[in-house]
């Protein structure tokens, strides 16, 4: 990442491409720096946009998101032509329906909707008596 002041902007310049030598074997990859991130709104809420950093496993041909780097102000349609524009790939979170957090990673779909492994895995409430 390159910072600097020109006039009175900061520009931040950031490679859109990451490179490197696959961990095993012979070979090289090059992917995006960045994954589009799009957030579920909590209880309804308006969604939220940003732009993650993103870190890739070669050996496990995966691009995981890292860290937020920007939030993006505008609409949905904004930020996917931008996204598209970037040739960045876009990830939705959506919030488990039990405790409203965003899911990041494991889920189980119940016919309430997307539940979260935290609440998935506690014990059912006992029944009213
Ligand atoms: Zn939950």
């Amino acid at each position: 990442m390159n910072i600097t002041k020109e006039n009175n902007e900061v520009v931040i310049r950031i490679p859109l491409i990451q490179r490197g030598e696959s961990t095993y074997g012979e070979g090289q990859w090059s992917v995006p720096n960045l994954v589009g991130v799009i957030e579920q709104g909590k209880n309804g809420g308006d969604d939220e946009y940003s732009l993650w950093f993103a870190q890739y496993l070669d050996y496990k041909d995966s691009l995981q998101t890292t860290s937020p780097a920007f939030h993006f102000y505008g609409d949905r349609e904004e930020f996917v032509a931008l996204c598209e524009e970037l040739l960045l790939e876009v990830e939705m979170h959506t919030r488990c329906v039990e405790c409203q957090e965003l899911i990041y990673g494991t889920h189980t779909l119940t016919d309430k909707g997307v539940v979260c492994l935290e609440c998935n895995s506690s014990p059912p409430s006992p029944p009213l008596s």
